[in-house]
């Protein structure tokens, strides 16, 4: 997939922009040429199009879906560029806990703010909640998001303070556990209620794997 690669090729689309270059460095940025769906050529610094979603030759031009479609002052515009940032820039300070992590943002979403605009709009989206995955481990996607109010953020975000720097995925490997999917499902959604990590791995077996003891 060419989003998840550094390297951008003559004849790659990204948005309106299809690179007709190959890259070049102009005081130590590394920049290519590419032409715009409204027919006009750019230089424009490479990690801007992988990483930033330039997608347009500008904000004047008149592709640029900033001009038509309204919405670059809205709340959820500004939800919209969060996300992308933490998912897909190297350089943001949350990238290490997103993007890092191997969390992206669905095709759809990504490559359409309206696609995602919409989504939110029919999921009972108001100005008051905040975009929540389920799955914390999941992705941005309409079948792992839904809008919560900041209550329930701060409670999941509790629970991973709790969890101690570690995502729940990563304390099961941690302790080697769990062995199969249906394990793993029961185990994340007992922590998911609040039962103790502790606890949990302390009884795991007992908890998790019904007919089944350790092999010591
Ligand atoms: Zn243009």
């Amino acid at each position: 997939m060419k989003t998840n690669s550094n390297q951008i090729k003559i004849g790659d689309k990204y948005g309106n922009l299809t690179c007709i270059s190959d890259c070049f460095l102009v005081e130590g940025r590394l920049k290519a040429k590419f032409k715009c769906d409204c027919g006009t050529d750019k230089e424009i610094e490479v990690r801007h199009v992988l990483y930033m979603r330039t997608k347009t030759c500008g904000a004047k031009c008149p592709k640029s879906w900033r001009a038509t479609h309204g919405l670059s002052s809205t709340r959820l515009y500004r939800i919209y560029g969060a996300m992308i940032k933490r998912c897909l820039n190297p350089l943001h300070k949350h990238y290490p806990d997103y993007g890092g992590r191997g969390i992206t943002v669905c095709e759809e979403w990504k490559n359409d703010f309206r696609s995602f605009y919409d989504w939110a709009i029919n999921s009972g989206y108001s100005d008051d909640l905040q975009i929540d995955r389920e799955d914390n481990d999941g992705n941005y996607e309409p079948n792992n998001c839904r809008f919560v109010t900041c209550t329930v953020n701060q409670r999941n975000k509790r629970n991973n303070v709790f969890l101690e720097g570690k995502t729940r995925t990563e304390w099961l490997e941690f302790y080697g556990l769990p062995k199969t999917m249906t394990e793993k499902k029961r185990f994340i959604s007992r922590l998911r209620k609040g039962w103790p990590l502790k606890f949990c791995v302390d009884n795991y077996y007992n908890i998790f794997c019904r007919n089944k003891r350790p092999n010591i």
